[in-house]
């Protein structure tokens, strides 16, 4: 029986890293809600390279506050800044929600994140009235950079918002919260697709996409100056506590569905990303448990539709290709499951964090699947190139930042995850659901085909 090898890590330090610091996740999250303003409490580069990397991946300008700390603030705490950050954003911007963004140095010093936030409360109060003041929600995300990862600062912004901000009824809405993960605008639109064939009606915990790849016309500049359009409204955040159930579409975003589940009685499911066929149908299938809506024939033909395609392709080209797979914990396994749905072999699948969910998801890849799966993971790009110079592949699947590593060893590259500068229109083209799967089947036969069949020969090999 097939099997999953861990390959152990051989170096405590880090070269090309996979993954970022804990603020993003939490910048991401924060920007999904509408008229919700991150404001990271630590020095400028924190949230600088963050705004930089979304609008190269995005191709989006993102408004990212920040505290601004100097060398006085590690001696003398971020108190001053954090209040009159707070005072200014809610004076100029008027958010609905600001979500306060710790960092390495917030933490370090130690500064009191929730006693800031409660005489920042004050002092907005009497510079705007009781009423003004109470409106504006202000959100403690707690992101300690030294630890961990982007996708666990994702995690805990989640939790953060619902448990400040969830309000419980006393009857339900009969809507179904839904967790994306840190995913594209075009898979958000994605979800929301599948849900409305399926007559559902979702909260998104959060919505980034309209924020994140928003119309350019003329702003509806009386009613929202500062905003880009879209996100998750507070009323639907507050309104989460009275869903029917809550499903996280990604593998490390645990931590909210848990709070839900155990505050408001409500049932929750973690489950891998919706790639592919196998990991779709069961999303598919937990909405219907979860809400007793049935399965549409819409859906039933656009899962056809990628059957009829995986069925044009899969044999002819794919079959066999081995392919090394990299980035986030939650995509990587479900592209290794897609690809193993395609007949290709997932070979090696690596991953920056260290997650017993991602270990077990790929454990469970590798049963299915006829081949044994090295896994490299809390590791790096350098621990998957020295893994590719001994053992090559037909494909790599990851983010941009491989791109030199698959030139050097002529390995072609379809990119996935975060980030993709490289590229346009990646942000816009799902990977998740039936549709997604659509758009992989395609590209990914697209790629093998530059790489593999000679122009001059296609009429012999096709
Ligand atoms: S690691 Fe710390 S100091 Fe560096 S960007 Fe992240 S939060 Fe800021």
């Amino acid at each position: 029986m097939s099997e999953l090898n861990v390959i152990k890590k051989e170096r405590t330090a880090v070269i090309n890293p996979i993954v970022t610091c804990q603020p993003l996740g939490a910048m991401y999250a924060v920007s999904g809600i509408e008229r919700g303003m991150p404001l990271v409490h630590g020095s400028q580069g924190c949230s600088t390279f963050v705004r930089y990397g979304f609008a190269r991946h995005f191709r989006e300008p993102a408004d990212i506050a920040v505290t601004s700390l100097h060398e006085d603030a590690a001696v003398f705490g971020g108190r001053k800044n954090l209040i009159s950050g707070l005072g200014n954003l809610a004076a100029r911007f008027k958010p609905d929600v600001m979500g306060v963004v710790t960092t390495c140095s917030s933490e370090i010093i130690g500064d009191d994140v929730a006693g800031f936030i409660k005489t920042a409360k004050v002092e907005i109060a009497k510079k705007m009235g009781e009423e003004a003041a109470d409106k504006i929600k202000i959100v403690q995300i707690n992101t300690p950079s030294f630890v961990e990862h982007q996708f666990k600062g994702y995690d805990n912004a989640i939790k953060a918002i619902v448990d400040t901000l969830a309000e419980p009824k006393d009857e339900e809405n009969g809507k179904l919260n839904i967790i994306p993960g840190i995913v594209n605008p075009g898979d958000i639109r994605e979800i929301k697709h599948m849900l409305s064939l399926m007559g559902v009606e979702g909260i998104l915990l959060t919505d980034t996409s309209d924020p994140f790849d928003s119309p350019l016309r003329p702003s509806k500049a009386d009613k929202n100056p500062y905003y880009q359009k879209g996100g998750t409204p507070l009323a639907d955040l507050q309104d989460c506590a009275n869903s029917l159930g809550t499903i996280s579409l990604a593998n490390y975003a645990n931590s909210a569905p848990a709070s839900l589940e155990k505050k408001y009685n409500m049932p929750s499911k973690v489950s891998e990303a919706p790639i592919g066929i196998q990991n779709t149908d069961s999303f598919i299938r937990t909405v219907k448990k979860f809400t007793g809506n049935d399965v549409t024939d819409e859906i039933l033909d656009e899962r056809g539709i990628v059957i009829d395609a995986m069925a044009d392709v899969a044999s002819r080209y794919l079959f066999g290709r081995k392919v090394a797979i990299y980035g986030d914990p939650s995509i990587t396994v479900g592209m290794a499951r897609f690809v193993a749905e395609l007949g290709m072999i997932p070979k090696v699948v690596c991953t920056g964090v260290k997650n017993e969910y991602f270990v077990n998801d790929l454990k469970k890849v590798a049963k299915e699947s006829d081949e044994d799966i090295d896994a490299l993971f809390g590791q790096d790009l350098r621990a998957l190139d020295v893994y590719l110079k001994e053992n090559p592949v037909d494909l790599m699947i990851g983010s941009s930042d491989g791109r030199l590593m698959a030139k050097d060893l002529g390995i072609p590259l379809y990119r996935v995850g975060y980030p993709v500068y490289d590229r346009v229109g990646y942000q816009r083209r799902p990977i998740i659901g039936y549709n997604g799967a659509l758009n992989l089947v395609d590209g990914i036969t697209n790629t093998i085909l530059d790489k593999y069949y000679e122009t001059q020969d296609w009429k012999l090999q096709q």
